[in-house]
């Protein structure tokens, strides 16, 4: 039992008891006063000069008794109707305040999955609607953190696996360390070092604690600097990266470098999904968004496309369409986390459209701040 179930119902008992404790004391005044004018109106005439004791006989003050008793009665019973009904009231209050707590110390010893039946509409059954709310969030954040975790160690562990069973093999003399092979295991060595400083800005991203170099930047210039660096893998593919950039957009502040890793691992996508000899067409302009004005660069491709079930997880950590795609021909899967974070925190978004089949375009929208 909980105090505030007697706190309640000895506060709402008191208030009945004194009520009821006036009412009958005024009631018992009122009536033996009113009882005894009313005797004194039927003798006045006849018999002058009586005292008010007088005209009180023993029928009189037997009826005087017996309606006292009834009175105290109807208050012994009223009181007891109110004790109970200030008990249900305080249990009312606590029951779902201690299915409240309950679930609570559960989710603190990590049981996330909690939910409590909160059916009423007062402030009660809000703070259990809010509660739920919590406790689902717990529990998806939690089960995201698992998840993460697992991805995490099997992305590390694959490069190595594969770097300590060549080096293994070397040193047993059963792999001769040739120049490819050196090679190859630098390039998994490389990709490890990418994959963990990917890992590191994304979590400092998430938690918005990325430091970022600002400056008045031409995005025309960072799409274009982009699509060079990225000539080696378009030219492998012979495909061709078009791009029709607005005249004279404002400069903007963002960190370069992280707005140039945006378009890269966007660019790299789009390389990637696209067949031979495809086409990838950059656009820039000045557009409005929600009444504000933002710069609008738009990546399209005319490749595999997404399908509706992945669209909306793909800017998920580790979510890769194609399950069956090694590290090698696609990436690790965090890509486009890390695409929308640092557009995040940029105060911008990012979006996609795409159909199976014909292609994709994802559109990012950069807030023009002049200056930070
Ligand atoms: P990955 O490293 O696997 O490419 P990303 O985070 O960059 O990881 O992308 C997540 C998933 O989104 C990809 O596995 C792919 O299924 C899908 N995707 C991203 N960009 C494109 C695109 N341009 N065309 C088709 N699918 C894409």
């Amino acid at each position: 039992m909980n105090s505030i179930t007697y706190r309640i119902t000895g506060l709402v008992f008191s208030a009945i008891v004194l009520t009821v404790c006036i009412l009958i004391y005024l009631a018992n005044v009122q009536m033996t006063g009113l009882f005894q004018e009313y005797l004194m109106g039927q003798h006045m005439m006849g018999r002058a000069g009586m005292s008010r004791l007088a005209i009180m006989g023993q029928q009189e003050e037997a009826f005087l008794a017996s309606v006292h008793h009834s009175l105290l009665w109807v208050g012994l019973a009223i009181l007891i109707v109110g004790l109970v009904v200030s008990y249900l009231l305080a249990r009312s209050i606590t029951v779902p305040l201690r299915k409240l707590s309950q679930a609570a110390e559960q989710i603190e010893q990590g049981n996330f999955e909690q939910q409590v039946s909160v059916a009423t509409k007062d402030e009660i059954g809000h703070l259990g609607k809010v509660f739920n709310r919590m406790a689902e969030t717990l529990a998806t954040n939690n089960n995201l953190r698992r998840q993460l975790f697992a991805n995490i160690a099997h992305e590390l562990r694959t490069p190595l696996a594969i770097i300590q069973g060549n080096l293994e093999g070397m040193v047993d003399g059963v792999i001769e360390p040739s120049k490819d092979q050196l090679r190859s295991l630098h390039e998994e060595a490389v990709r490890l070092n990418r994959l963990i400083k990917d890992l590191r800005d994304l979590s400092l991203a998430e938690v918005r604690q990325l430091n970022l170099e600002k400056e008045p930047t031409d995005i025309n210039q960072l799409v274009t600097r982009t699509v060079l660096m990225l000539k080696p893998m378009s030219d492998a593919k012979q495909i061709s990266i078009e791009c029709a950039l607005a005249d004279q957009l404002p400069e903007i502040a963002v960190d370069a470098d992280r707005i140039s890793q945006v378009f890269y691992n966007i660019i790299v996508n789009a390389i990637r999904y696209s067949p031979n000899e495809g086409v990838v067409r950059i656009t820039t302009a000045l557009t409005e968004f929600n009444g504000k004005q933002n710069l609008q660069i738009s990546f399209a491709d005319a490749g595999l496309g997404i399908s509706p079930e992945d669209e909306p997880y793909i800017f998920e950590h580790f979510y890769r369409g194609d399950k069956s795609r090694d590290r090698k021909s696609g990436g690790s899967g965090i890509g486009l986390a890390i695409v929308k974070q640092l557009v995040e925190i940029h105060g911008g978004q990012v979006m996609v459209t795409s159909k199976p089949g014909e292609g994709s375009t994802f559109i990012v929208l950069l807030p023009v701040v002049l200056s930070e």
